[in-house]
């Protein structure tokens, strides 16, 4: 179900409403400061999010259905219900949304970390292939997934015949796409944590017979330290690096890899699933107002803010360590886009083939200088 402005407003002038929808609340155990700094974070997420749902919505090439997704990833977040100290809101859910894909990271990180920090001797494997264009990335995802089964497969009628010598098949995949600026080409790849190295070297020499175009240099193993199995699911945002961001390059990877999960359990228990529940409420102690619905303004406080009916500002200023930074960053990135977009269109505008009835004007103008011996140049 999709919650709008009028429903919060349903909600807070009815409680009870509150129990028949689904929700998840996080009780949390941490202090004020750590939930100061989630609301935070999360004010920086919601900025990039608006701004990059709004880049996506202006895309050209889009479907119907792009378009409600990306709308409802413009209103993701847009309202806080406040019941005391608890904060409800809405998560659109979609993979291109920062705010959706943080919830999912931490749900997944939650969910695995137990699990694969028991193996003892975990490997970070990376499996590559050449680029391809944007059109040929969905059957790319495809491939890898087929092949994938088959170095599966391969490994199990390997233990199967060889039970005192198996490879220990244990840890999970997933699937990442980067793209190319200078070639115009995406490079669809899998991140795999795995039980030991040599059943990593076995996935590798696979890999490398069932993708005979793939080179040999660009495949990577390394010792899984300890941040591996959150750098597995840290959101990365695509269509972005440092300096860029195009939210074309961004449509066409979620397009490619649109009904796709993104994580991949093997040899381990599948714990949960990808989604998120669409409506959350966290615990935070902000102030003492007994209710309050806070919408969200991209201008307010400088980059973002949720605002009160009355004009309160949720936050208020910006923080200014290095996640904060990081987020500015990118959101300056995002806003230099749509205002580039907005000029071209205004440069596109104007720039618009000129009308029979002006041409006619015009030309009537020329015939009458000519006539009376008027200069026109
Ligand atoms: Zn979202």
């Amino acid at each position: 179900m999709h919650i709008n402005f009028q429903m919060m407003c349903e909600i807070r002038s009815n409680t009870s409403h509150l129990d028949t929808l689904e929700t998840s609340v996080h009780k949390l155990d941490r202090s004020t400061s750590e939930s100061l700094t989630r609301i935070h974070n999360r004010r920086s997420r919601k900025a990039l999010s608006i701004r990059m749902a709004k880049a996506l919505c202006g895309l050209s090439d889009l479907f119907i259905q792009d378009v409600k997704a990306y709308k409802r990833m413009h209103e993701c977040n847009g309202h806080l219900w406040q019941e005391g100290s608890k904060f409800t809101t809405y998560y659109c859910r979609h993979r291109a949304c920062p705010l959706c894909s943080a919830m999912r990271s931490a749900k997944m990180i939650e969910a695995y970390e137990p699990q694969l920090s028991k193996i003892d001797d975990a490997y970070f494997v990376t499996l590559t292939d050449v680029n391809v264009k944007a059109d040929d990335l969905r059957n790319e995802a495809k491939r890898f997934s087929q092949n994938w089964s088959k170095v599966r497969r391969n490994i199990h009628t390997h233990n199967k015949r060889n039970p005192h010598k198996s490879y220990d098949l244990r840890g999970i995949r997933t699937i990442e796409c980067t793209y190319n600026w200078k070639e115009d080409t995406y490079n669809f790849h899998n991140h795999i944590i795995v039980s030991s190295k040599e059943t990593a070297e076995r996935i590798v020499k696979l890999h490398l017979k069932y993708h005979p175009t793939a080179n040999e240099s660009a495949q990577d193993i390394r010792k899984a330290d300890e941040g591996a199995i959150r750098e597995l699911f840290k959101y990365i945002a695509k269509g972005m690096t440092k300096d860029s961001y195009s939210a074309q390059i961004q449509h066409n990877i979620h397009s490619a890899l649109k009904g796709m999960n993104q994580y991949y359990p093997f040899g381990i228990s599948k714990q949960v699933s990808e989604d998120i529940d669409e409506l959350q409420s966290e615990v935070i102690e902000l102030n003492n107002r007994e209710y309050g619905v806070w919408k969200f303004d991209a201008s307010a406080s400088m980059y973002g803010d949720w605002i009160e009916a009355d004009g309160t500002p949720l936050l208020g200023e910006w923080r200014t360590d290095k996640k904060s930074r990081k987020f500015k960053r990118m959101i300056k990135l995002v806003d230099k886009q749509i205002n580039h977009e907005q000029s071209d269109e205004i440069k596109r505008k104007t720039s618009e083939t000129i009308s029979d009835e002006d041409l006619q004007t015009l030309r009537s103008n020329i015939r009458f200088c000519i006539d009376n011996g008027i200069e026109l140049f």
